[in-house]
């Protein structure tokens, strides 16, 4: 399939938090860009390798194994220079020394708002693809890593579920999600928590110890807590504390921390990872720009990157009542 596109080359690149099924989407991305006439640049380390000039050119056969693995073959990065308008110019000066004219953005909303300064400066199309376990952008339902995220945090609570069932006790399980509660609230339902707390979701301690009394009253014997880390990681200690010092129970912690991050995708991060990288190639290729592809449902969707950055998911606090629903 040859394009009759004004787009001949295309850079792609990872940026910000990374997530499993990057890989999965850098891959469709350059199987249908390649497939349909127009070379691939992979930029690496996101706009650090676009300032710093590190990118490479990305042939059908360098995608071959790579859907299966975690991390980023194009690795990620952050970078504080990129905020600056001069750093911005030498990244578009990069990509037009490369002859790059347009590009694939893998990210969250930080990495579209990069995007949309480089559109609003220097008028290059990109289109972008949410990949963050966080799930917390606006316009698709779920984001590439978040249903791995989700699982590889499931699996380690069903381990500590069997040991706080043979000690009887209470546990008190982070998982990350700096600003929002997605991961928390669907492994609270997942792995049967009695309370799941989250940014959007604060409950007073005197109201945990409360519920966590009347639960072994009720013979209950063991229970886990689901604690989102917020902006302050490790407050499941703070947490455990007060528990402690106000009704004698011993609740332990686990912090599951950075491990959330990697591992092989899940089939559905996979799935949607292909479907994104493939139609966000096809819109650009058809003149669209500025805009990130999501799925709602089953269907794939086009909202602007303005739209997607500005405006925030809201939480579904229905799984958190669920969970406690569940939880008698
Ligand atoms: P994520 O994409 O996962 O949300 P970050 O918020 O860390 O990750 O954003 C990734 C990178 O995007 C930042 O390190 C920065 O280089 C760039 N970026 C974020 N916000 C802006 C902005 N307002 N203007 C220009 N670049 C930005």
């Amino acid at each position: 399939m040859s394009t009759t596109s004004q787009i001949k080359k295309i850079g792609v690149f990872t940026s910000g938090g990374d997530a499993p099924g990057m890989n999965a989407a850098i891959r469709a991305v350059v199987r249908t860009a390649i497939s349909s006439g127009v070379e691939v640049t992979g930029i690496l380390q996101g706009y650090v390798g676009m300032i710093e000039n590190k990118m490479t050119a990305l042939q059908m056969r360098d995608m071959a194994n790579i859907i299966q693995r975690g991390g980023t073959i194009l690795k990620t990065g952050r970078s504080a220079e990129f905020l600056k308008p001069e750093y911005r110019k030498k990244a578009a000066d990069n990509l037009k020394s490369h002859s790059i004219d347009g590009l694939i953005c893998i990210g969250g909303d930080g990495s579209f708002r990069g995007a949309q300064a480089l559109w609003a400066e220097y008028q290059i199309p990109i289109i972008g693809i949410a990949g963050t376990i966080d799930n917390d952008v606006y316009g698709c339902d779920d984001t590439i890593g978040f249903d791995t995220a989700v699982n590889t945090a499931l699996s380690a609570i069903d381990k500590i579920r069997d040991t706080a069932d043979s000690h009887d006790r209470i546990f008190i399980v982070e998982v990350m999600g700096r600003d929002s509660g997605y991961i928390a609230s669907a492994v609270g339902v997942a792995g049967g928590a009695e309370e799941i707390l989250t940014p959007e979701n604060i409950i007073p301690v005197d109201k945990i110890v409360e519920k966590l009394k009347e639960s072994r009253a009720r013979g209950k014997t063991s229970s886990i807590l689901i604690t989102a880390e917020g902006q302050k990681p490790g407050r499941a200690y703070d947490l455990a504390d007060s528990i402690r010092k106000k009704s004698g129970l011993d609740a332990k912690v686990c912090i599951l921390g950075h491990q959330q991050r990697g591992g092989s995708p899940t089939a559905n991060d996979r799935i949607l990872a292909s479907r994104l990288g493939h139609a966000a190639v096809l819109a650009l290729l058809a003149g669209k720009k500025n805009l990130m592809i999501g799925s709602q449902g089953k269907i794939l969707t086009e909202i602007s990157l303005a739209e997607a950055t500005t405006k925030s998911k809201t939480a579904d606090k229905t799984l958190i009542h669920l969970a406690r629903a569940l939880s008698v």
